[in-house]
């Protein structure tokens, strides 16, 4: 490391100041008072140059540094550079903080800053129109007690990051608001929430609009799918050359009566007015029947359909929805898997939950696959699927009446090798049949 120039100076004139008061006082015949003279009255000149120095950098106003020597010029120049620096970054904060203040006062979203105990340490403008939150009035006060809706204080307890919640507006019951929380620094939350009424709206009305058009559609369907089979049943020679036309016109009538019940059906579950309540379903009578109508669905295909239930293992839910999700997944079985192959029912509950196999050795599904089977008319293969007289809508109405159940649907599948869709419903549904109602199991082969 190099002695900076201005302290070789300084001891070079420190040097020259001793030596000369060590000469004089030589002279004078006094040298250790001439030393001392000299070290006071250079110890008196840096203390005044350390005095201006300190007042010069209370004085945030002035800018140009006082008049030093040597090493205190030094120091001055680089102060004078720190203080350039530091404003140059306080103006760009600044600058930074009023774009971002502006930015998070044109953002459509609520957007508010919890601290400990989640009270409020900052919200932009439009939590006040969402939230009901004022920035002057509620920063420092718990969110709880502004926010009160039981399931947005039930959310925030929750902690559990990714999941959101929608509630209505504290300031305006027509608002339908979805709230999410993104932990940030060591303890702070951002509340970010949204007005969703319109997307909801729109949903509604969609939901609706295909209702009413099934609804519509599915009486003059019956009407024509009444009188071609009134030709069809007729023994008038005139009509003998139409009767293949009018077989094909009766089948696609009838596929597509077939998928306005299904869309009929998925909009009564997606209802969340129509609940109806849930009752003691006795599941294994159910799947029972349901094995029945996969053995007659199979007819000369020959299917070994197996059906093992606990026959006292009963739920809570609505049986129609049931026995349609069930179904699906059994004549779906029966559809994908070739003549002779084997299906498994299985009906049976553990420590965590109640399920529903459905085990198959057919065509099965490629993975890519999996996770879309659910949506709405989603086909592995459209042609296959409509040939075996399917809508499309199966999986996503068995989907939905598991979501009514608190269930969820599992499927793992292999390609060639067959697939398994599993329904599992949460142990809680679980109720105890009417001892004498209980079918035995070992009723079905
Ligand atoms: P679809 O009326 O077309 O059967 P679904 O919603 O019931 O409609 O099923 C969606 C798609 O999932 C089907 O088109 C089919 O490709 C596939 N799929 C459903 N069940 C099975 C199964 N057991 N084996 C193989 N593929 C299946």
């Amino acid at each position: 490391m190099t002695v900076p120039r201005s302290w070789l100076a300084l001891w070079r004139r420190l040097a020259l100041i001793f030596l000369s008061a060590a000469l004089l006082g030589r002279i004078a015949g006094q040298p250790l008072l001439a030393l001392l003279i000299a070290a006071l009255g250079c110890l008196a000149w840096q203390l005044w140059r350390l005095y201006r120095l300190y007042r010069w950098l209370q004085d945030e106003g002035e800018i140009e540094p006082p008049r030093a020597g040597l090493v205190w010029a030094d120091i001055a120049a680089r102060m004078v550079r720190l203080r350039r620096q530091n404003r140059k970054r306080k103006r760009k904060l600044s600058r930074l903080l009023e774009q971002f203040q502006q930015a998070t006062a044109a953002l459509p979203d609520a957007a508010v800053v919890l601290g400990d105990d989640d009270r409020v340490l900052w919200c932009n403008g439009a939590s006040q129109q969402l939230l009901g939150l004022a920035p002057g009035r509620d920063v420092g006060l718990p969110v709880t007690h502004l926010v009160r809706h039981p399931s947005f204080v039930a959310f925030l307890g929750q902690q559990r990051q990714g999941d959101s919640v929608e509630f209505p507006s504290p300031v305006d019951d027509g608002l339908l608001l979805n709230a999410r929380i993104v932990p940030y620094g060591k303890k702070q939350r951002l509340l970010l929430a949204a007005d969703i009424s319109r997307v909801r709206r729109l949903e509604q009305m969609r939901r609706d609009f295909v209702a009413n058009a099934s609804h519509e559609l599915r009486t003059p369907l019956t009407v024509i799918v009444g009188y071609l089979e009134t030709l069809l049943d007729s023994d008038d020679p005139a009509l003998a050359s139409w009767r293949q036309p009018l077989r094909v016109m009766r089948q696609q009538a009838g596929r597509m009566l077939h998928i306005l019940e299904d869309l009929l059906m998925l909009a009564r579950l997606e209802s969340q007015k129509e609940r109806p309540p849930r009752k003691p379903v006795a599941v294994p009578a159910l799947l029972a029947d349901i094995a029945e109508d996969a053995i007659a669905l199979s007819g000369e295909q020959g299917h070994r359909i197996s059906l093992s239930a606990e026959p006292r293992l009963w739920i809570l839910g609505c049986e129609k929805e049931l026995r349609s999700a069930f179904s699906n997944l059994a004549f779906n079985a029966v559809r994908y898997t070739p003549a002779g192959g084997r299906i498994d029912m299985r009906w049976f509950a553990d420590a965590d939950g109640i399920y529903l196999a459905v085990e198959d050795d057919g065509e099965g599904i490629a993975p890519q696959h999996i996770p879309r089977l659910t949506e709405r008319f989603y086909r592995v293969n459209r042609d296959r699927s409509r040939g075996s007289g399917g809508t499309g809508l199966g999986l996503s109405i068995v989907k939905h009446v598991l979501n009514n159940h608190g269930g969820q649907l599992r499927i793992t599948s292999e390609l060639g090798v067959g697939s398994v869709f599993v329904c599992e419903f949460p142990g809680e549904l679980r109720v105890e049949p009417p001892v004498a109602l209980a079918r035995n199991e070992s009723g079905f082969r």
